[in-house]
């Protein structure tokens, strides 16, 4: 079945997706794919990037779609020891935000201490989840191809049995406690190369956990160029394979009450 909705893209705006990105342009992509639903996430790393929001904001406002359309803010973790992400309340009311998606972007290590590193990447997790700001806990394990080097801190990464399932189980608890949802991220495990087989073949196991323990996942690109949108229907395909059905998928009108 095709995928219904893509609740992580960014825009060319926050220059991190590239000029492809145009707001006009991926929502035209979009509505061609046959998607129902979708969320504009750019980054929003400090407060100086919400001018760029309000522009996305702006072209939004002159847009007319069926596809029901979302203004959102992807946040990261701007602090390990508590897991604070870069966005509070005044933030999120001055920029006008819909939904926020955040979640650690880095080990912070730079050596390859795995249980060090399993064990922060998990608390920092259960921190996001539990802030009531962060509606979708984005890319679980995922870390840029910079740390997965040959030789590199992440290289023992090679397939989700190296993350015990206690650690999926406390997850999807403190998901299902503070209504968060859990991202199933095309871009990030499914094109980029740092993760191969292995870790391709597990990971979508991972996913299905969550949504067996009743924790709604929440489907997505993450695309930063307009061909990357098209993945949305593999990413469909590679949860129905492990048995997660569109039921299971989160949308924004299940997102915390704030
Ligand atoms: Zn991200
Ligand atoms: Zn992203």
């Amino acid at each position: 079945m095709p995928a219904p909705y893509d609740f992580h893209i960014h825009t060319t705006y926050l220059k991190c997706a590239n000029e492809t990105m145009t707001v006009p342009a991926l929502v035209e992509r979009c509505e061609s794919l046959g998607l129902e639903a979708i969320a504009i996430t750019d980054h929003l790393n400090a407060p100086e990037f919400l001018p760029q929001h309000a522009l996305i904001k702006q072209d939004l406002a002159a847009i007319h779609s069926d596809m029901r359309i979302y203004f959102g803010a992807e946040v990261n973790v701007i602090d390990k020891d508590t897991g604070a992400v870069s966005i509070d309340e005044a933030q999120l009311a001055e920029g006008g935000f819909e939904l926020v998606i955040g979640g650690p972007h880095t080990s912070y290590f730079s050596e390859p201490d795995k249980p060090a590193i399993i064990d922060l990447q998990h608390k920092l997790m259960l921190a996001v989840i539990a802030n009531p700001l962060v509606d979708v806990l984005v890319h679980p394990w995922w870390f840029g191809a910079g740390e997965f080097k040959p030789g590199g801190p992440m290289e023992w990464l090679t397939d989700m049995e190296q993350i015990p399932d206690w650690h999926a189980k406390e997850i999807a608890d403190a998901a299902l406690a503070h209504g968060c949802a859990v991202e199933a991220n095309h871009s990030a495990f499914f094109t980029e190369n740092q993760y191969g087989p292995a870790f391709r073949e597990t990971y979508p196991h991972y996913l299905a956990s969550f949504a067996q323990r009743g924790v709604p996942i929440s489907i997505s690109t993450d695309a930063h160029d307009i061909n990357r949108l098209n993945g949305i229907h593999e990413m469909m395909d590679i949860l129905e394979r492990v048995g997660v059905t569109r039921e299971q998928l989160w949308t924004p009108e299940m997102r915390k009450p704030r």
